[in-house]
């Protein structure tokens, strides 16, 4: 039995790794829970899993979540603020961490998960995309593996299984085409919030279904692909796949390539970064070719979603620029979530603060500098708002 502990508990990941720990009872079990302010879905994930420790990320809530477990016997750990997150990452005898926290809130506790020797069952993009200079040789170091949960990742990594060193060539990232692959690019500058939360095949969180809807999320894919499996940018690509069938497909040095394929559900990559090296025998609905019908591909069009080129740029400009994207990014979709900014200002404004940090970026960033360069770039979002409302809404592409 595997011992897992999950960080973003109460999220769109938390909730579907414990319905896999609910549904594979006598292969795993939990050994901590923390999630950010949600008391009383966390309080009810403690009594059912029985974690021997937990934390709520919002401290101030930590006594609403003592109450709601008072009569729990025995009590488990309860721990409240980033502080306490950071311990459930670190505590105990987990053999795998389950990073489930959206955005750069998930960087500490993984990074505390590695230095006690923990795998990571990466769900969280922000560890490498922003953390990846960071946190790479922190892996070397500990001796531990990033397992990716995300769905092009594992399709990747699963790819990969039995291929020597050296002879991966390419990847070809697939990509749905996210809410409005069928939409013309007149029609994006009207979109409104609840068609960008309308994802054709996946369900997810609102933050990443927006990321979807702009390709941002595919562009934030690329760097991980980097980093991960050690690739220039030139040979990684993009291929539209609207079906969501083909999770993701390498080449190799011969030529050959390999695919992996399955319904468009998070639960199969989750459960293979879970169970990994192993494959456990599940009663999911498996695929069936001849109902999945055509599989389609086309290229990206870069015109109408410039987050992709954005991306490429940041990943190859390198050093803190990824972090600087990745908050940009993640301050400008929370902007549109609340209807401050429109669909197009998210591009527009991260492009602008990726401008402004081209002298600044620093090329071996330490923590404390990919912290800076994040803080920085939230701050910066807002002043690129208020500059580019006077500016015609046009988008360079690069
Ligand atoms: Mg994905």
């Amino acid at each position: 039995m595997k011992a897992i502990t999950l960080v973003g508990s109460t999220g769109s990941i938390g909730t579907q790794t414990l319905d896999i720990v609910t549904q594979y009872p006598d292969q795993f079990r939990i050994v901590g829970l923390a999630a950010g302010s949600n008391v009383e879905m966390l309080a009810a994930q403690i009594r059912q899993f029985r974690p021997q420790i937990a934390a709520i990320s919002a401290a101030e809530k930590l006594p609403a979540l003592q109450a709601a477990l008072q009569d729990l016997d025995p009590q488990p750990i309860l721990l409240g603020g980033e502080a306490g997150v950071i311990e459930v990452a670190r505590y105990g005898d987990a053999e795998t961490v389950v990073t489930g926290i959206v955005g750069c809130a998930g960087l500490l506790p993984t990074i505390a998960a590695i230095e006690a020797g923990k795998d990571i069952a990466l769900a969280n993009k922000e560890t490498l995309i922003a953390g990846g200079p960071v946190v790479l040789p922190l892996v070397e170091k500990h001796g531990v593996k990033l397992l990716p949960a995300d769905s092009e990742h594992s399709a990747i990594f699963q790819c990969l299984q039995g291929v020597p060193k050296g002879g991966l060539r390419r990847i070809l990232l697939t990509a749905s085409g996210g809410a409005f692959r069928d939409w013309d690019v007149e029609r994006l500058a009207e979109v409104k919030v609840a068609d960008a939360l309308k994802h054709p095949n996946w369900s997810m969180g609102r933050k990443i279904t927006v990321d979807s809807a702009t390709l941002m999320n595919k562009g934030l894919e690329v760097i991980e692909a980097h980093f991960l499996f050690g690739l220039d940018y030139e040979d990684i690509e993009i291929v539209i796949h609207p079906q969501s069938i083909i999770h993701s497909l390498i080449e190799l040095q011969d030529t050959s390539v390999i695919a992996q394929l399955g319904w468009p559900d998070m639960r199969l990559p989750l459960l293979y970064a879970m169970s990994w090296p192993e494959r456990i025998y599940t009663d999911w609905e498996r695929l069936d070719l001849v109902k999945a019908g055509n599989l389609t591909f086309r290229e990206p069009d870069h015109q109408k979603y410039p987050c992709m080129q954005l991306a490429y740029a940041a990943g190859k400009a390198g050093g803190s620029m990824p972090a600087v994207l990745n908050a940009a990014n993640e301050q400008a979709v929370a902007l549109f979530l609340d209807e401050k900014i429109k669909f197009l200002d998210i591009p527009r404004s991260i492009e602008w603060v990726c401008d402004r940090h081209q002298h600044d970026n620093c090329a071996n960033p330490s923590l404390d500098d990919i912290l800076a360069a994040d803080q920085w770039a939230r701050q910066e979002v807002l002043t690129a708002i208020q500059n580019l409302a006077n500016e015609p809404r046009i988008i360079s592409v690069r």
